[in-house]
């Protein structure tokens, strides 16, 4: 898939020594390796694949003291040798860092990496996917404007909306995942911006990208896709119209459950608020937080690989499995969105769902406390496989009817796929479940 002629052509300007100033800077202000396409996952063969991006793009192919990995720049401020060099960098004369709240140089080097990883003009990255969420919304809606979400959404983004976006005057609307006639519906003149994941959490239901940015397009609305449990491996929306995407970083992107982080990617243009808006709010990544997340990313292709891998293996062993009632896996034949997501991923992430058969809340936390290898606990996406019961772990203060509402029964599992070997989860699955 990963276009080997392509690669050389991109990363031929780094093997001249005298083109290294140049080339820095072109890697600096630009990105040095061009973004990758949709189309570069199939048949673009000039784009540098997935893994080749991760490892080094917005990378300085010279860095500090020579150092193969960018530095930890531990700094609150930066100084200006004299009055000049503040009004030059005033006027964009200069480019360079001013106070650690606006960012800092590792961040900077992220920002370029994720930006080309998800195809996208500009990436900003966040404290926590939470941060990014919330920073984007408070940058873009006033109050009296509305924002439309498909339901399926992590529980927090959607109390963000309801409960506190309510206090400045904005609306939300929520209409049923995947229902583009309802969202259609549901807008009017003061609507701003429609929201969804895709593929949902814990649900796993696959958006039609297309057709929700085309919504978007025909009623002059921006369009937000959470796309964290795809990752930039599986999907990337911007290719199909969408005009942000978030990630929470602390997932798949930083891959090892030891730092948050959260990203969006969007047009230059419109990522102007939400940028000065995070200068102001100090939602930004400590430099040690964004060291983790660079060298997270090095390997995330690969961790990707295995994660579909384990994810599709587990779901099908699941599927097959007596006592197992219903698997929410895109990747099997049997879920409602197999079709659109096998016709716009390219693997279906390590996050499967699944009700245990005939078994009460009790019964369901027996099969969570005897599996050996996950850890218990919330979160996904890290090498480390994490098993969890929704009801139990993010939903046990709601009512029966609220849960019921939001699609969390009581035999509900939710289990990530780290990157162990697959023979032994499964087997230590097999036993949970016998237990
Ligand atoms: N979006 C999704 C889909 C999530 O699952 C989460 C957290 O679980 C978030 C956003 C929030 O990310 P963070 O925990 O980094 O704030």
């Amino acid at each position: 898939m990963d276009g080997k002629r392509g690669v050389f052509c991109c990363l031929a300007g780094f093997a001249n020594p005298l083109a290294v100033v140049t080339v820095q800077r072109s890697i600096l202000h630009s990105g040095a390796i061009p973004m990758r396409t949709q189309s570069s996952v199939s048949s673009d063969k000039k784009s540098p694949g997935t893994s080749t991006l991760a490892v080094h793009a917005g990378e300085a192919r010279q860095k500090a003291v020579d150092s193969i990995t960018d530095p930890i720049v531990c700094a609150a401020t930066f100084t200006f040798s004299n009055t000049q060099a503040i009004i030059d960098f005033i006027e964009q004369k200069q480019p360079r860092e001013e106070y650690g709240r606006y960012g800092n140089p590792g961040e900077k080097v992220v920002e370029r990496k994720l930006a080309q990883l998800e195809g996208g003009a500009e990436a900003l990255l966040f404290s926590s996917g939470m941060a990014a969420i919330v920073g984007l919304l408070m940058a873009k809606l006033n109050a009296g404007d509305e924002v439309i979400f498909f339901d399926e959404c992590y529980h927090r983004s959607r109390e963000f909306c309801t409960k506190h976006l309510s206090r400045f005057g904005v609306v939300t609307r929520q209409v049923k995942a995947c229902d583009y006639d309802a969202m259609e519906s549901a807008i009017n003149d003061n609507t701003r911006l429609l929201v969804s994941e895709s593929p949902t959490n814990p649900h796993l239901s696959v958006v039609d990208l297309e057709r929700f940015a085309e919504i978007g397009k025909q009623y002059h609305v921006e369009t937000l896709i959470d796309a964290t449990l795809a990752t930039p491996f599986n999907i990337q929306p911007i290719e199909y119209g969408v005009d942000y995407v978030l990630h929470s970083a602390t997932k798949y992107l930083g891959g090892h459950n030891d730092l948050l982080a959260g990203v969006i990617i969007g047009g230059e243009e419109q990522m102007e608020a939400v940028r000065n808006l995070r200068g102001i709010m100090g939602a930004v990544n400590s430099p040690h937080n964004i060291y983790l997340l660079e060298r997270g990313l090095k390997t995330f292709a690969l961790r990707m690989q295995q994660q579909n891998a384990n994810g599709q293996a587990i779901a099908e062993f699941l599927e097959q499995h007596p006592r197992v009632e219903q698997v929410y896996y895109p990747g099997l034949d049997s879920h409602p969105y197999h079709e659109i997501a096998t016709r716009t991923m390219r693997g279906f992430g390590g996050l499967v769902t699944f009700l245990v058969k005939d078994a009460d809340w009790r019964t369901t936390a027996n099969v969570v406390d005897a599996a050996k290898i996950p850890r218990i606990a919330p979160s996904l996406g890290g090498v480390e496989s994490l098993i969890e019961q929704p009801l139990v772990m993010s939903y046990y203060e709601c009512t029966p009817e609220e849960r019921r509402q939001f699609g969390i029964p009581d035999n509900m599992i939710r289990y990530s796929c780290g990157v162990e070997n697959i023979e032994d989860l499964i087997a230590d699955l097999e036993q949970a479940l016998e237990a």
